[in-house]
């Protein structure tokens, strides 16, 4: 049995034409007599056909078969029209017939020539179904007019006047044989101007003195008088002709230099010969229940929009036809995320004996008790660990959230199971960092945690790094950290079962495969991936819908929320005042500067010329200045130092940016806090208050940009990650906030927004995963299988590859 959807009222009718005459002809006609009204089925069912938005050929076939069956007819007679019908019929049922038609260029619709039809492509509006899913920018209602007195400048507006004068004027371009013609219109309240600086020509004829026209378009200053530049106008003939009746108009994103006029006619050309042919894809339970218009319906709303009062809700893109189709668009996304998880889940992987006595006993060998939300996390993962397929989970948590230590415990159990992990960082500094921190949670855990653990990255000393290459591969190593180094070839596992990697984002997509050759029987093995750059929710669904999701959305107690501070230039005094008093408690500072990669050497020198001074103000105490430039042991000297309390200030740039772990560090300095993302001023927030005593942050911004402000302002707003990941979207919307760390993870989304439409996203997910639980190979719903590969295959693939 098929799956219940949609059909398209063009497969309805075709369908209805269709099948009746098959059933008739089956078996050499040998009911061809017996099928009672065939005639007036075939006929209601093809004048139908011939009424739909379908192309004008198809209509045309449509109306052939309703003549065919118009009369009554006997038999050959009849047997003739049956398979006339059907030979006429049969290149519409063709298997990939509608997509041909929906793929007919936009250079077939009127008023798009050849080169019109170049500019729609190379805007990647090629085809009519583009074109059909081109939703308007905006809409204006013409039926709101404003006098010309009452135009505001940088508003849009629509008004009507009359031509005073309209001719040739002296342009800039003229030397260049280029001319301004301009046109002034008036009304009882004023008189503003209309220019084109091309097209100028087509207007000349028609623009004459004392024509009445209708005028939408943006208003601008010019000198002391309002103008608009290239307006849409319409020429009022006659106050009863329909085209001078103003409505609801869409106002499409056009090609510069498009003429509006033409694309809204192509646009509507398209819907005529195009529309019925749409069939949807949601449940159909979802659709009654929110009681949503067919795709067809939902285009004819959204481009022939006529009802005012409609306008707000098309306005906002919250209408139910938007919505029909918002939710079309991340239905067809969701299950094919929902499609890949589930091939993934059902790969052979190495079961793990989760059961056993310390593997139970580990959390409670940690120097503290776990937090209810790593303890959901653990028992998430752990649940995980012991099924015969790889775990793909994302362990998100902010900044010192305890995400490290749940990590941990997976690691013991792997070596509870005479297993192997491998934990990859993004950087050495932070590999060896964590080398630190687990060691002192294996060593506090005696027998029950003690892991032999070992570092390997690229800068370890060739003999160090072939001894540790050996005991990994003589299975004397239980969890290994290290670099991007430990995917490469020649590092051997004995028996590697859990690779963790701490910052999916630096890392790049998840070297999956890679591992799987290091794994016995060549299986992918666990893969724990732990993010402190908090993704909102819905968001991380979508773009790691591949996928589990745990979240640590809890701190482990005792802590005191950091004290945020903004201070400008001037306020030098405070950051002074401020160290003297963390040194004088015996505590230790961060003090940060930006690296860009342009102005890499004046940055350094900033920061170099900062730690001289701040060393000469305070000379009885060691500050290390740590760069990008220094070799990797010069760096761990430095942090070395600092985590010992010999250094008590430490002057960075950002490589302090992530995972860096002093408890006793308690102020930190960001100069030119205006240059941070908001992540990443998140992240180095993080890296005070994580002792006992309360941390601060000082954010010293020497710039204003509107983007800076409000980063900052949401820093002193919340100290939760996930809020900070919301206000970051926010600011910079989902393509910048995804596009630097995310690597082209960000599906392109032709109607949905993923940050303005996060509850559909979360409608349309549900949906999909029970569509897919339903039938996990989508075995039964070929449509809609061959709908998400033909929308979302590459994609998914490609991403798959990383
Ligand atoms: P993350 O990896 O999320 O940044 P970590 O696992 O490194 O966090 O933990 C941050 C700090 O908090 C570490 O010093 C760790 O020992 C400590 N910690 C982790 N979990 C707890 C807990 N449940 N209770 C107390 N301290 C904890
Ligand atoms: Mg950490």
């Amino acid at each position: 049995m098929s799956a219940k959807r949609e059909k398209s009222p063009f497969q309805a009718a075709l369908a209805g034409v269709r099948e009746p005459l098959r059933f008739a002809a089956a078996d050499d006609f040998a009911r061809a007599d017996r099928v009672r009204d065939l005639e007036d089925t075939v006929c209601a069912a093809a004048e139908r056909g011939r009424q739909l938005a379908i192309p004008p050929d198809w209509q045309r076939v449509f109306a052939e078969v309703a003549q065919l069956f118009a009369e009554p007819v006997d038999g050959d007679a009849r047997r003739a029209a049956i398979e006339r019908a059907l030979r006429q019929t049969e290149p519409l049922a063709a298997p990939n017939a509608v997509e041909h038609a929906l793929a007919a260029s936009v250079a077939d619709l009127p008023g798009v020539g050849p080169k019109r039809a170049e500019q729609l492509k190379r805007r990647g509006l090629g085809s009519q179904l583009d074109l059909l899913f081109h939703l308007p920018a905006r809409y204006d209602d013409r039926s709101r007019l404003t006098t010309i007195g009452e135009l505001e400048v940088g508003r849009r507006a629509t008004f009507m006047g009359e031509v005073k004068v309209a001719d040739w004027i002296a342009g800039r371009m003229r030397g260049r044989g280029r001319r301004t013609f301009q046109a002034v219109v008036g009304d009882e309240t004023g008189t503003v101007n209309l220019k084109w600086f091309r097209g100028g020509d087509a207007l000349a004829s028609s623009l004459r003195k004392g024509a009445r026209l209708l005028v939408t378009g943006d208003v601008r200053r010019y000198r002391f008088a309002k103008e608009l530049i290239h307006p849409e106008i319409e020429i009022l003939r006659d106050e009863h002709a329909p085209g001078a009746r103003p409505g609801v108009v869409p106002d499409y994103a056009a090609p510069e230099g498009f003429p509006p006029r033409t694309l809204r006619r192509a646009v509507a050309a398209a819907l005529a010969r195009g529309a019925d042919l749409l069939e949807g894809f949601l449940p159909p339970a979802l659709v009654a229940e929110r009681g949503l218009p067919s795709v067809p319906e939902a285009l004819r709303a959204i481009h022939a929009a006529d009802a005012p009062e409609d306008v707000e809700a098309l306005q906002e893109r919250a209408s139910r036809a938007h919505q029909r189709l918002i939710l079309e668009e991340l239905y067809l996304l969701e299950v094919g995320l929902a499609l890949r998880h589930a091939a993934q889940a059902s790969e052979p992987g190495i079961a793990l004996d989760v059961g056993r006595e310390r593997v139970r006993a580990a959390p409670g060998a940690l120097p503290f008790r776990l937090t209810g939300a790593q303890q959901r996390a653990w028992s998430e993962i752990r649940a995980d660990l012991a099924r015969p397929h790889p775990m793909n989970r994302l362990l998100q948590g902010d900044v010192g959230s305890g995400k490290t230590a749940v990590a941990f415990l997976a690691a013991v159990a792997a070596a509870a199971n005479q297993h192997q992990a491998a934990l990859m960082a993004p950087t050495e500094l932070l590999a060896e960092q964590h080398e630190r921190t687990l060691c002192r949670l294996a060593e506090l855990g005696g027998d029950v945690t003690g892991l032999r653990i070992e570092r390997l990255t690229a800068s370890l000393p060739r003999a160090e790094s072939e001894a540790v290459r050996a005991e990994l591969a003589a299975g004397r190593v239980d969890l290994v950290v290290g670099t991007h180094a430990l995917v490469q070839e020649d590092v051997r596992f004995a028996r590697l079962a859990l690779a963790i990697v701490d910052e999916q984002h630096r890392f790049g997509v998840l070297q999956r495969k890679a591992l799987s050759s290091k794994t016995e029987g060549h299986v992918l093995p666990h893969a724990l991936v732990m993010t402190a750059t908090p993704i909102p929710r819905t968001l991380a669904l979508t773009l790691y819908g591949d996928l589990d999701l745990s979240v640590i959305d809890e701190l482990p107690p005792g802590r005191t929320p950091v004290v945020t501070d903004v201070l400008r230039p001037g306020e030098g005094e405070r950051v002074v005042e401020l160290l003297r008093a963390t040194l004088t408690r015996g505590e230790r500072v961060y003090v940060v500067y930006p690296l860009v990669e342009e102005s890499e050497k004046s940055d350094l020198r900033a920061a170099t010329e900062q730690a001289e001074r701040i060393a000469a103000a305070f000379p009885e105490v060691r500050v290390d200045l740590v760069h990008g430039r220094l070799t990797a042991a010069e760096r761990g000297a430095a942090m070395a130092r600092f985590e010992h309390g010999d250094t008590r200030i430490l002057v960075s740039t950002t490589v302090i940016e992530v995972g860096v772990d002093v408890p006793e560090a308690t102020l930190m300095v960001v100069e030119h806090a205006e240059r941070f993302g908001l992540a990443q001023l998140h992240q180095l927030r993080g890296r005070v208050g994580r002792g006992s005593a309360p941390g601060t942050c000082l954010l010293v911004a020497r710039g204003a940009t509107e983007q800076s402000e409000a980063r900052l302002r949401a820093m002193l707003e919340t100290t939760d990650g996930f809020r900070i990941a919301d206000a970051d979207l926010r600011i910079r919307g989902p393509g910048e906030f995804l596009g630097t760390r995310q690597h082209g993870r960000l599906p392109d989304l032709r109607m949905a927004d993923l940050v303005r439409d996060a509850r559909l996203l979360a409608v349309a997910r549900e949906a999909a995963l029970a569509c897919v639980r339903r039938d996990p190979g989508l075995r039964r719903s070929p449509d809609l299988a061959r709908a998400v590969a033909a929308r979302w295959g590459d994609r998914l693939a490609l991403a798959e590859v990383g």
